[in-house]
């Protein structure tokens, strides 16, 4: 779809959006909004399902109603919306606990008060009927803190789970956040992390890394040719690749739109290439089949330049070199990989008078 085409439709969709907000006298704040334009653009048949119910049975649909349909629907694929919900959950299990061992604390109060008036008045009465009914009253107490101490001891076990589940559902939001939804690769914001920490590491412990950065060769056209929803397709069995000739220890990202990076840690230069060489010769080696159509597509390259680190270097300097081989391969004639010593070789080259490569 060419982006005129993209453009046409999603404004058809957000026209109509608008539209169903007016007919509703809904107010057209941003949730409201994507609610009406997941509903007009269609794809997402429950929720279309529960508006149109709404709609046949009344013929309109009011506010409230918009808001349960959106925190049924929408709300749980929001990562914020999320932690929200687990932070008041644990903010609750926390305002539990701390009444449960607040009562726990103010009974046992008592409970000691009640031994020593008992103590003090055994210690004075010599009658017995008086010291029968003393002890009785102690018999009483003691096993009502001893129940009020095994309430505690329960809502306690209860609320360890509660938490064990919420600490569960945060891990999740937490892998969720740091991962790129289209390839399940690490996202953006994980490389970040990881390239810093990989580059304090080394210059704590000598160790090295290398650096991998790929980028697609005339992707722009091929999504003009076949459409963004194909290039994303393409993008994933690009992401598939990486993911298929990396190791363990290695970090795989989506860098950008159509660029990944990929974190070697103890990996030297030579190595580094050869993993490259594995990932480019694995994406021209599949052929592109287009699923609705059985559509032939062809074949895609990618370039990839790769950097290692060194003891002078900065987080920038490492990526600058990755990208600058990256930058030499494409210009190189694209489908190949480049690494920082080529860059050198032609500098070289260039000092010499002999012309770039
Ligand atoms: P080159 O060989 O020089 O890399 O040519 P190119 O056309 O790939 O140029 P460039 O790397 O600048 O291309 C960026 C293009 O990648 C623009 C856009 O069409 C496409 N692209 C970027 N992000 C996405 C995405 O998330 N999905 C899809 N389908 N395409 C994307
Ligand atoms: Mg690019
Ligand atoms: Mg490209």
């Amino acid at each position: 779809m060419s982006q005129r085409e993209e453009f046409q439709r999603t404004i058809g969709y957000g026209e109509a959006a608008i539209g169903q907000l007016r007919r509703n006298e809904i107010p057209a704040y941003p949730r409201n909004y994507e609610l009406w334009y997941t509903y007009c653009a269609g794809f997402n048949h429950a929720l279309n399902k529960a508006v149109n119910d709404i709609l046949r049975a009344r013929g309109h649909i009011n506010t409230d109603e918009v808001h349960e349909i959106y925190s049924q629907f929408l709300a749980p694929s929001r990562l914020g919306d999320r932690i929200e919900e687990v932070g008041s959950r644990l903010s609750d299990e926390i305002n539990e606990v701390v009444g449960a061992v607040e009562q726990t604390i103010s009974a046992n109060a008592r409970y000691c008060e009640s031994l020593s008036e008992s103590t003090s008045e055994l210690l004075s009465t010599t009658d017995q009927k008086r010291v029968l009914s003393i002890v009785q009253n102690l018999i009483t107490s003691t096993r009502s803190s001893e129940a009020t101490n095994r309430l505690l001891e329960a809502q306690l076990a209860d609320s360890r789970k509660q938490i064990a589940d919420l600490q569960e559902s945060l891990d999740a939001i937490r892998f969720e956040s740091l991962t790129d939804e289209l390839t399940t690769l690490a996202n953006r914001k994980h490389f970040d992390q990881s390239i810093e920490r990989a580059v304090a590491n080394s210059r704590d412990s000598d160790e090295t890394f290398s650096l991998l950065i790929t980028d697609i060769d005339h992707f722009k056209t091929f999504n003009d040719t076949y459409g963004h929803q194909t290039g994303d397709q393409v993008l994933r069995l690009v992401g598939l690749a990486v993911k298929q000739n990396v190791k363990g220890q290695d970090i795989a990202c989506r860098y950008g739109g159509e660029e990944f990076a990929i974190i070697l840690p103890r990996t030297g230069l030579d190595h580094a290439r050869t993993v490259a060489d594995h990932i480019r010769i694995a994406v021209m080696s599949k052929e592109l089949v287009k699923r609705s159509t059985g559509e032939n597509l062809g074949y895609i390259t990618i370039s990839i330049g790769v950097s290692t680190w060194k003891p002078s270097d900065t987080v920038a300097s490492v990526i600058e070199r990755a990208d600058a081989s990256l930058y030499l391969a494409k210009r190189n004639g694209r489908n190949r990989v480049c690494t920082e010593r080529d860059l050198a070789v032609m500098e070289r080259r260039k000092e010499t008078g002999r012309g770039a490569a």
